[in-house]
């Protein structure tokens, strides 16, 4: 890693509460590395109480860029000068630009679905899709089935139903949607409907490290063999649930590549630099191999 910096370096990073485990300053500054720019990315912790002057701060500074993570995906909007398109629908930011002491936000999460999902764009046509979580990423995985796959039906799955049915309520007005279905997530009838959906995403915590015993189901019944099991979490890379689908054959698919992915637009907005994602990929799996 580079240690000299100059009067030109940009500063960019991620803001967050808490942060140390983000694989953001990792990925960010291995594609800087390799793209040979002068940019420095760097994790700042942030509590709630500090996130305006945070925000103050960082036009002050004239730093470049900041990635917004948990608890501020939500509440740094109020200090955004604008918002790109999707943020209206998603409600949250991921990613800062601040455009000559503007700060413009943006969120990069539908990206980073989008791309780790488009392989797959002709098996969720036309076929029933289910999304397990009602919290922020299952917001953002249903804006981006609903924009760019139309399925014929979309299952809404939550522990709460009534943070089901106001997403559905949401998405049905503001996009015109109206094949949205919510169940609670409680066996039988929720295991049935994941039964009969050709993609299943699961946007919830459970499973996530340190509770990686954890799964929304262990019945490999569930699953079968041509269905696609996508799981957000991507510590640990293989959950327990994709580790129960792939018993029944299912195609699984991890947080990963939608982690890289959306970093990487989050780096071409701040940088106008094409990000190397293979590279980066590589990389990220060797560092977490170890
Ligand atoms: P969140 O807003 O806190 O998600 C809350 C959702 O999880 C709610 O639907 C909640 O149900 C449900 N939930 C929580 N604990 C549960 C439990 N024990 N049993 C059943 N349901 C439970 O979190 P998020 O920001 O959407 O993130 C969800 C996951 O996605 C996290 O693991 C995160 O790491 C991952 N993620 C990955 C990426 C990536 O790039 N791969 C990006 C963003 C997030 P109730 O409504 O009933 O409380």
């Amino acid at each position: 890693m580079r240690n000299t910096f100059h009067f030109d370096t940009q500063i960019i990073g991620i803001i967050g509460h808490p942060i140390k485990h983000s694989y953001s300053p990792f990925i960010h500054n291995v594609a800087i590395e390799l793209k040979k720019i002068d940019y420095v990315y760097l994790p700042f912790d942030i509590p709630s109480s500090n996130l305006r002057s945070a925000l103050k701060g960082m036009t002050a500074l004239g730093i470049r860029g900041l990635n917004v993570t948990i608890p501020h995906k939500e509440a740094a909007i109020q200090y955004m000068n604008n918002l790109s398109e999707e943020v209206t629908m998603i409600g949250s930011i991921n990613t800062i630009v601040n455009d000559q002491g503007k700060l413009i936000g943006h969120n990069t999460d539908d990206y980073g679905i989008l791309e780790t999902l488009l392989p797959f764009k002709d098996d969720i046509l036309g076929n029933q899709v289910c999304v397990i979580g009602a919290g922020g990423s299952a917001r953002t995985v249903i804006y981006t089935l609903i924009r760019h796959f139309k399925p014929k039906k979309l299952f809404i799955i939550n522990r709460n139903e009534r943070r089901a049915e106001n997403l559905k309520d949401f998405f049905t007005e503001k996009m015109k949607f109206s094949s949205i279905k919510t169940k609670e997530l409680i066996p039988p009838a929720a295991f049935e409907v994941m039964k009969d959906s050709k993609l299943i995403i699961h946007a919830t915590p459970v499973g996530m490290n340190p509770n990686e015993n954890d799964s929304i189901t262990t019945s490999s019944d569930v699953f079968s063999k041509g269905q696609i099991v996508f799981d957000l979490v991507y510590n640990p890379q293989n959950t327990l649930l994709l580790k129960t689908a792939i018993r029944a054959g299912a195609k699984t698919l991890n947080g990963l590549n939608m982690l890289v992915n959306q970093a990487a637009k989050s780096f071409e907005l701040w940088t106008g630099v094409d990000f190397p994602k293979e590279e980066v990929q590589k990389s990220l799996q060797l560092y977490l191999s170890n």
